[in-house]
């Protein structure tokens, strides 16, 4: 199976380079090789949200990293742990967006939620400030439902080749959370217990 690779400009030093067009579609591979990731890290949230959300008349979908529930993820910084340790602040876009528009944090319990139903959405006034209930209600209506835990997708040669290309980098569970997989089904891609063919 061939892997399709795109080019792409590098976001913060505009350098072109190749990737992996199902590792971007993720959200991944908007740098370049080096330092350029932790580079960009350093200018403020407010300036980054505007290079990875595309404005359209209708939704504003999160181009940047994502969960695997569609949301879009928005680092924050990082803090440095008692122990010495680094910590990835992070936040789901659309809450952040949700409590900048409203100007407050969100009310204990209160969730950010989507009119439009679309996860990936971060156009502020496609969000209001509701309940996990209400969430639900609207998501069946419109036939998104989560999936349950324990219903994991099965893995595909081109889905380990994108896990494999990430093992150097990322954790077993970071990687299992991108491909809605197990930590353990990462673990075995790593130490070739599975999948020792995929190159
Ligand atoms: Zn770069
Ligand atoms: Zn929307």
């Amino acid at each position: 199976m061939s892997e399709t690779m795109i080019e792409k400009h590098c976001l913060h030093c505009g350098k072109l380079f190749s990737v992996r067009l199902a590792i971007h579609k993720v959200g991944y591979g908007k740098f370049c090789p080096g330092r350029c990731k932790y580079d960009y890290r350093t200018r403020p949230p407010e300036e980054r949200f505007w290079d990875n959300v595309q404005i359209t008349t209708e939704c504003w979908p999160w181009i940047g990293l994502r969960d695997k529930d569609g949301y879009g993820i928005l680092y924050l910084r990082v803090e440095k742990q008692p122990n010495g340790s680094r910590r990835i602040i992070s936040t789901r876009v659309h809450r952040w967006v949700l409590e900048k528009w409203l100007g407050r944090e969100l009310k204990e319990g209160m969730l950010s939620c989507h009119k439009c139903n679309s996860p990936s959405c971060c156009r502020p006034d496609h969000l209001y400030e509701g309940t996990d209930t209400e969430n639900n209600r609207q998501a069946r209506k419109e036939g998104r439902h989560k999936q349950k835990r324990g219903s994991y997708n099965r893995m595909t040669e081109e889905t380990v080749k994108n896990v494999k290309a990430l093992l150097s980098t990322h954790t077993n569970k970071r990687i299992a959370q991108m491909f809605n997989s197990e930590p353990t089904t990462i673990s075995n891609i790593r130490t070739r217990k599975t999948w020792k063919e995929v190159v």
